[in-house]
């Protein structure tokens, strides 16, 4: 693991680079707002991902009423972690109780799929499928497809296959965990800076986690210097759900191929390193999005306040 001083220098070297090469433009982006959404669904791969990627907006929309069903796709037990693996789910899943109790959640679903190799099989899509079609979700939160980790690209392939076999479509709204979605991709955000500390104290509710939050903390108020008036925030990429869907279908036919593109661990340097290998294809993912107008109004008129 990279030690503190070595990181912010690796920080603001590239800040340095990306500043010189114009990438500071501030961009006039949407601010997603709780809209009287009654019904959301959000799929975690790994319980934190859910509080790192989209802590404060589900709070929000929780104290505006809105019911909240999270999925927890993985058990979480092969986490880095010095604890024994049967101990270490057990651990897990009563941190995600803590967290969702704290941010409002009211229903949790485990799947109890084996983390690290979470597979879209017929059953797992089969389970997601029947619980869009009984929630009926507004909204469907899902950590970004462009990501390192499998895991969290095998959810993006089984929400695909769930959406389309369920008929029900919605607005997607797809959060940052630990890769940046990047200026290039984000189209929407939420302002955290009202939230900013009690979402940090909600992290240590992960005391099972060795979470590099340094990274985390800066990515947040990194991803605001690129938006106008905003100081901290949460970024997606929304769009509505047949359109995600059709992105997933045509960029992401393979897991096993995409996580070999930006395969790292939780370990900076790496993740700074998947981040530039799979530039290209984010360029060329955004090139795309843009070309269909997706990068400027994305979501269905009725999520918009
Ligand atoms: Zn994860």
């Amino acid at each position: 693991m990279l030690k503190k001083p070595a990181v912010f220098v690796l920080t603001f070297l590239s800040i340095f680079v990306l500043k010189t090469i114009g990438f500071f433009r501030k961009k006039s982006l949407l601010e997603l707002k709780p809209n009287g959404e009654k019904s959301i669904l959000i799929l975690t791969p790994h319980a934190d991902d859910e509080l790192l990627g989209c802590g404060a907006v589900l709070k929000k929309q929780a104290e505006h009423s809105a019911q909240i069903t999270l999925v927890n796709m993985t058990d979480g037990g092969a986490s880095m972690s010095r604890l024994d693996s049967e101990l270490l789910v057990k651990i897990r899943k009563k941190e995600l109780k803590a967290v969702c109790r704290l941010l409002g959640i009211n229903n949790i679903i485990h799947l109890d799929q084996p983390d690290g190799n979470l597979k879209p099989n017929e059953e797992i899509i089969k389970r997601v499928a029947t619980i869009i079609d009984r929630i009926k979700p507004e909204i469907i939160y899902v950590p970004f497809f462009c990501d390192f980790h499998r895991d969290h690209v095998a959810t993006n392939l089984i929400l695909s296959s769930a959406l389309k076999r369920s008929f029900h479509t919605c607005a997607i709204r797809a959060y940052e965990v630990q890769v940046p979605i990047t200026p290039l991709l984000f189209n929407s955000y939420v302002e955290i800076s009202d939230w900013l500390q009690i979402k940090k104290n909600l992290l240590r509710q992960y005391q099972s986690q060795s979470l590099v939050l340094d990274n985390v903390f800066l990515a947040w108020n990194l991803n605001a210097s690129f938006i106008q008036k905003a100081k901290n925030v949460e970024v997606f990429f929304s769009c509505d759900s047949p359109t995600y869907c059709w992105l997933i279908d045509n960029f992401v036919s393979d897991e096993e191929t995409w996580a070999k593109n930006f395969y790292a661990s939780g370990n900076s340097a790496k993740i700074l390193l998947a981040y530039l290998k799979g530039l290209r294809l984010r360029k060329k993912i955004a090139d795309h999005m843009q070309g269909a107008g997706l990068l400027r109004s994305a979501e269905p008129s009725s999520t918009y306040s």
